[in-house]
């Protein structure tokens, strides 16, 4: 058993404090917004993760997780230090490292003997050694300390059973002590033979960066095939699906769509184009993939342009979801507010229903009516755009939007339906990469 604090109580933090403390170790979750601590000392998760507050709760129960915004205390009496704060995009997609430079700032002042500090944020290649100087800096005696590398590959949605049953974990350390008190904080996962990669911490950063890297790519790859089917007359829906049948390809993340968002691929992708730059090397293929995400973003405006005649204004849009995919509420990035502010930009009124993100939509997107059904956001529209694929709008009754929309025109921006399901009523449909209609 270890005794952990986890600084930056955000999607990774809490998953991973309460994931940890599950393990079996003793955590606190420390975050600077006391309001966020306060709600979670009353046992009210901050945002929407499935099966998240059962975790919390049986380990608050059984005494194994706290909360506080005393950071110096947390540090002072706990052994191991994870940081998850945020590692937000900075000028020209550069990583803006100043929240784990506080981190790494406190934790010198604080810190009352030997720590290892985990580095569990996104962070670029060099940043445990950045940490490490500054750690060092802030001290005001010598006091002995090591810096790891352990990434994070949970996935907002399912984040729970991402961080319990990881595909893999990677550590990146420089030093046997650190890597021995690494292997007792997993201990349940080296048991169960999770794969655990153990390298250097440069590797351990890069590796978070590359993965994310090729998972936008493949979304962007898929992209772009859906818009060559757009001009040749082929369906992505049946090339995707064949192409993933081989196993050297794989099925996921090929699927057609408004293009990928939320808080990772964005900022990660742009990251890494600066991260090769910097070291006088090239990520081309990384650039292409971000130049063709935000290309493929606009282009949901332009279908819904063209679906309603090729003019907007004084027209109203439906959208059904907000968030950047769904079982989140999670908004960062959301090919939504491309969609959303492009069309009002053109005089459309917006109408739009998400299950759980619409409150933090609004604060990003006030000018939007927000309504409370898939069917409400479809009542007296222009057209209707299915941006999230939430499993609710998979089974919408299309007779029932027939009647209460004013034009039958519907844009699906993630190929939710077959074009007939909706032609069959009469309407106009229009997908992602469908030429063959
Ligand atoms: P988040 O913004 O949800 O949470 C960060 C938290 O840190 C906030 O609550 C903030 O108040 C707190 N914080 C910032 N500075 C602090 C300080 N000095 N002291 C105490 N608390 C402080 O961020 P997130 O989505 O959890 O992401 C955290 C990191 O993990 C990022 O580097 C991200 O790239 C990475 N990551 C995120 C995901 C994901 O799906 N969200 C997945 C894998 C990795």
């Amino acid at each position: 058993m270890h005794k952990i604090a986890v600084i930056g109580t955000g999607y990774v933090g809490l998953v991973g404090g309460a994931g940890l403390a599950d393990f079996g170790n003793q955590v606190v979750c420390v975050d600077r917004i006391e309001e966020k601590i306060e709600q979670l000392k009353r046992g009210e998760i901050p945002f929407y993760e499935p099966g998240l507050a059962e975790v919390v709760k049986r380990n608050v129960r059984e005494g194994r997780l706290s909360f506080t915004t005393d950071f110096a205390a947390a540090v002072a009496e706990n052994d191991v230090i994870f940081c998850a704060v945020g590692t937000p995009e900075g000028d020209e997609g550069r990583v803006d490292l100043s929240q784990v430079d506080a981190v790494a700032r406190e934790v010198g002042k604080h810190m009352t003997g030997y720590r290892v500090i985990v580095q569990k944020s996104t962070v670029p290649v060099g940043t445990a050694e950045r940490l490490r100087e500054m750690i060092e800096a802030s001290q005001a005696s010598p006091i002995p300390f090591d810096v790891v590398s352990n990434p994070e590959f949970l996935r907002e949605g399912s984040a729970v059973e991402d961080f319990m049953r990881p595909d893999r974990v990677v550590v990146g350390a420089d030093s046997e002590r650190a890597l021995e008190v690494m292997r007792g904080i997993y201990a349940p996962l080296y048991l169960n033979r999770t794969p655990i990669v153990e390298t250097a911490p440069e590797s351990a950063e890069l590796i978070k960066y590359a993965s994310n890297a090729f998972l936008a790519t493949k979304i962007s790859f898929i992209n772009e095939v859906a818009n060559i089917c757009e001009n040749v007359g082929a369906d992505v829906q049946v090339v995707s699906y064949a192409m993933g049948l081989d196993k050297r390809i794989g099925p996921k993340f090929l699927h057609a769509g408004a293009g990928y968002g939320g808080s990772c691929f964005p900022k990660d992708t742009k990251a890494l184009v600066h991260i090769a730059e910097e070291a006088g090397a090239a990520a081309r293929i990384v650039d292409a993939a971000v130049s063709v995400n935000q290309e493929q973003k606009e282009r949901m405006v332009g279908k819904v342009l063209e679906a309603v005649g090729g003019d907007v204004s004084g027209k109203t849009v439906g959208l059904l979801g907000l968030a950047f995919k769904p079982n989140t509420d999670d908004m960062r990035y959301a090919a939504s507010i491309v969609l959303a502010e492009g069309l009002s930009a053109k005089g459309a009124s917006i109408q739009a229903f998400d299950p759980v993100a619409m409150d933090n939509a609004k604060e990003l997107m006030p000018f939007i009516d927000y309504v409370s059904d898939a069917y409400a956001a479809a009542d007296g529209a222009d057209a209707l755009v299915i941006v999230t694929e939430w499993n609710e709008f998979r089974q919408l009754d299309v007779e029932r939007l027939k009647k209460i929309m004013r034009s039958p025109v519907v844009i699906d921006c993630r190929n939710v339906y077959s074009p007939e399901d909706f032609e069959e009523h009469g309407f106009t449909y229009v997908g992602v990469g469908r030429g063959s209609r």
